[in-house]
């Protein structure tokens, strides 16, 4: 099944608003396996709302439409939809009542355009608007479906993902079960990802494979459709190893795993403890492990320690590393994490100093970063990147680097990975 979705509003054409609805439509759309091969955007025009209808008509089987579904002179979608498809729009009786009702609860009149805001495709399956007061619309004829969805993402959001999406799933594969898995990587772009498991991504069908990259992150969503879940499942898994077997070594969590949760999840369930001086990220590190549930049994504190003076001071940094290899150095990187540690009693001690940018560090270039990291009495590990973004994407950066580095080594020393 192919769709395209149709963003109607003129002011995302004029730039005043970004077209996040076509984003997460896709993205459910892609778990469904369902290929979404246009988005297209028009503005609140008949004429051209209709060329476009009709575009998508010629190369699509599924079409969804986001917005114009309000009560003023600029929302036409369902009238230009009706007159296209030569049906009529009726009232629904259970959207006239819930649109009374709001009017009442707020004490105001309610005017007839209101009332407008219940009228839909005739013989359509209503999707209920749970927070707003136009109801979407599930339309098929002989040749296609039309979904027609509220604009204001926070109407059309819970709409598409509870109504239309599991209506759709039943529609699709009768009793065809989907079931999708996603794999993360850190450490390794979205281009050198591709190029290992291109021939996995040339042959896909059932399951498919769709990449996406964001924050440094690479995913792959794997996608089967089967008679049952366990038989999806397996389909899943066979494709799984064969990725995992190229890319195996940069994985670091599944489905909504993110590197801070891996990270507190692995200390939590092994009973350490962690403790970060942190120079270039001043206190992210620790902030981004903090936002996880139950992270205070293992993150017991840390230090920004910014300047020379207070590495020493507050640290205990010695002076000799800081004159001889310089603050942005992995001696000084190991030293940071070893000293934290000891200060902090923890079993785990991280160092993060570097150059965020946009000026570089002495005869440092912006973007270098140190990382370390000390277990136990090991001598602590550290790790070289070079980043090229943005201050403060680097500072991000650099602790999901820290995270990541983290998991690798604490599952190479043994530690389980899952709970
Ligand atoms: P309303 O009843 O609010 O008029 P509507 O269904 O008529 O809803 P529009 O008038 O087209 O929808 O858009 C209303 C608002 O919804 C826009 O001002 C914008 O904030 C948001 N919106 C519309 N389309 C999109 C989109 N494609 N992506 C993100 N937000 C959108
Ligand atoms: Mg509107």
């Amino acid at each position: 099944m192919d769709a395209e979705i149709i963003a109607v509003g003129s002011e995302l054409l004029l730039g005043q608003i970004t077209n996040t609805n076509a984003r997460f439509i896709s993205n459910h759309l892609s778990e469904l396996g369902i290929n979404v091969y246009y988005h297209t955007v028009v503005g609140d025009n008949a004429a051209r709302l209709e060329e476009a209808i009709k575009i998508a008509e010629s190369r699509a089987d599924l079409i969804i439409f986001s917005g114009g579904l309000g009560p003023t002179k600029d929302d036409l979608t369902k009238e230009t939809i009706a007159k296209h498809l030569q049906t009529e729009l009726v009232y629904d009786v259970d959207a006239v009542k819930s649109i009374e009702a709001f009017f009442e609860k707020q004490n105001r009149a309610m005017t007839e355009n209101n009332r407008k805001q219940a009228l839909v495709l005739k013989g359509c399956d209503v999707l209920v608007n749970k927070n707003g007061m136009a109801p979407g619309m599930i339309y098929d004829d002989q040749k296609r479906t039309y979904i027609l969805l509220p604009g204001p993402p926070k109407e059309m959001e819970p709409m598409f993902q509870f109504e239309a999406k599991p209506n759709l799933a039943t529609r699709l594969h009768e009793d065809a079960q989907i079931v999708s898995h996603v794999l993360r990587f850190y450490g390794i772009g979205e281009a050198e990802l591709e190029v290992r498991i291109q021939d996995l991504l040339d042959q896909q069908s059932n399951p498919t494979i769709a990449p996406l990259a964001s924050d440094g992150e690479v995913t792959l969503r794997i996608t089967a459709n089967a008679e049952n879940s366990e038989k999806a499942w397996i389909l899943i898994n066979k494709t799984k190893k064969e990725i995992l077997e190229r890319v195996g070594d940069y994985l670091y969590g599944v489905d909504d795993d993110s590197l801070s949760s891996k990270v507190a999840e692995i200390l939590i369930t092994n009973h350490l403890t962690i403790s970060a001086a942190e120079s270039l990220t001043a206190g992210l590190f620790q902030s981004e492990l903090a936002a996880n549930p139950g992270i205070s049994q293992s993150l017991l504190g840390g230090m920004v320690t910014y300047t020379e003076q207070v590495k020493k001071e507050q640290l205990g940094m010695p002076k000799e590393i800081l004159e001889k290899y310089g603050v942005v150095s992995a001696e000084c990187a190991g030293a940071m994490a070893h000293l934290v540690r000891e200060k902090f009693h923890t079993d785990i001690g991280v160092g993060l100093t570097g150059a965020a940018g946009p000026e570089a560090h002495g005869d440092q270039p912006a973007g270098t970063v140190w990382i370390g990291i000390a277990i136990g009495k090991d001598q602590p590990a550290t790790y070289r990147l070079q980043l090229s973004g943005l201050r403060n994407t680097n500072r991000l950066r650099a602790v999901k680097f820290a995270f990541y580095y983290l998991i690798q080594l604490l599952v190479k020393k043994g530690y389980s990975k899952d709970k």
